[in-house]
């Protein structure tokens, strides 16, 4: 049997774009290495392009149970600024992560997790995908596998990202819900936001010379929020810390014969500007039209259109995010940065709107 599409990979950009191919009429296949629920390390923390783009799909309630959010709060040393940011929401990746799985599940995705694919041979009618050890026919595949499933080259110097999720009795109340917290220092910053059952996420991007010298990810962590001045939050040091891979990375190319990359699969900017879930669900919006037609008949000429759609859609939002992250680089800018928001924070306004950006109507050009 040959599937219409296989999806590798079921977070965010996978299951969005497979709910859209079979709403589209096709037969799909998801594969995830993972069962869900399962954790992920993120913020946790979708901007209004996210949710527009999810309300736009007819997915808006699988955020109902997100904290609303406000304001971020952004400390470097003993200076904070706040900064209104209306519109998003928090929640968790295994809360997000399994309402989307679901929801494609019942809209028709063949779901197959707990296993491991990746792309195989091509031949002038199909492609094949290895699930496990078998190899799967599909006429057109969908790589979403995220960052430790991509192989986009890493960035010289990229930063590693970590994350843990602080149980509700051991959250000082200093940490609110409804805003962001934002600590930075010279190795790296950590996020922290309370999440629907009242965790606190944290999320966290280091120079990998920084964890080592501190001695992992959570005495780092504990480092940077102790620098800034904010309470000390038990267990932060110890609790098991999952870890990503180089955090920035540039994919040698986004599409090839009968496959497209979407998400982070498809190349990444460091998560200070927490877009990675909205480039995600905007990129699974846009590959589905262009996936369906490749179903029809294979042209090479759609690789490049994904490419085209993709720089257009994605990539002139990751260069907003690649200068953010250069001044958080040097400690000098930042603590400059934050002193000059502390007074005038209407000044974030123009960085917060194109963050907040929904996406062209598709069809549109830029
Ligand atoms: C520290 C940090 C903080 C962040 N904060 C935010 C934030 O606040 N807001 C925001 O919007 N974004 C944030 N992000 C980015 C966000 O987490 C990602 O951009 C988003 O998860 C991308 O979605 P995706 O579907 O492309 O990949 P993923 O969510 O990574 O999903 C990929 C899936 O593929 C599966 N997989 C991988 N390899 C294989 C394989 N070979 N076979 C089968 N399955 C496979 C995995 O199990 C996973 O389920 C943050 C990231 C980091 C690291």
């Amino acid at each position: 049997m040959t599937w219409d599409a296989i999806v590798i990979g079921a977070g965010p950009a996978g299951s969005v774009t497979a709910r859209e191919l079979v709403r589209g009429g096709l037969r799909v296949l998801v594969v995830d290495k993972s069962t869900f629920p399962r954790p992920k390390v993120c913020g946790c923390c979708l901007n209004a392009a996210a949710i527009g783009t999810l309300k736009q799909l007819g997915l808006g309630h699988v955020l109902a149970s997100g904290v609303p959010l406000n304001v971020v709060r952004i400390a470097s040393g003993r200076r904070s600024a706040q900064v209104k940011l209306p519109g998003g929401v928090a929640l968790s990746r295994e809360a997000f992560d399994s309402a989307l799985v679901n929801e494609a599940v019942n809209a028709g995705v063949e779901l197959q997790d707990g296993m491991c694919a990746k792309l195989g041979d091509c031949s002038p009618h199909s492609r094949k995908v290895l699930v496990g050890n078998q190899s799967v026919s599909t006429r057109i595949a969908i790589v979403a596998s995220g960052l430790s499933g991509s192989d986009a080259t890493p960035e010289a110097h990229s930063r590693i990202g970590a994350g843990v999720a602080i149980p509700p009795e051991a959250v000082p109340e200093f940490f609110v819900p409804g805003t962001i917290f934002m600590a930075t220092a010279r190795g790296g910053y950590v996020g922290l936001v309370r999440v629907e059952d009242d965790r606190l996420d944290v999320a966290a991007c280091f120079d990998l010379a920084f964890v080592k010298s501190h001695g992992g990810p959570g005495p780092a962590a504990e480092a940077v929020v102790s620098e800034v001045g904010w309470p000390k939050i038990p267990g932060l040091a110890e609790l098991p810390w999952k870890g990503t891979p180089a955090l920035t990375r540039r994919a040698k190319t986004v599409a090839g014969e009968r496959w497209f990359a979407i998400g982070d699969a498809a190349g990444y900017v460091e998560p200070f500007t927490g877009e990675g879930m909205a480039w995600a669900v905007m990129s699974a919006a846009e590959v589905a039209p262009i996936a369906i037609r490749a179903t029809r008949q294979w042209n090479d000429l759609l690789a490049r259109e994904w490419e085209m759609v993709h720089h257009r859609v994605i990539g002139k939002r990751q260069r907003t995010c690649r200068v953010v992250s250069r001044v958080l680089r040097s400690s000098f800018l930042t603590s400059a940065a934050v002193r000059v928001l502390s007074v005038f924070p209407v000044l974030s306004r123009p960085v917060v709107a194109s963050l907040n950006r929904p996406a062209l109507p598709r069809g549109a050009t830029a």
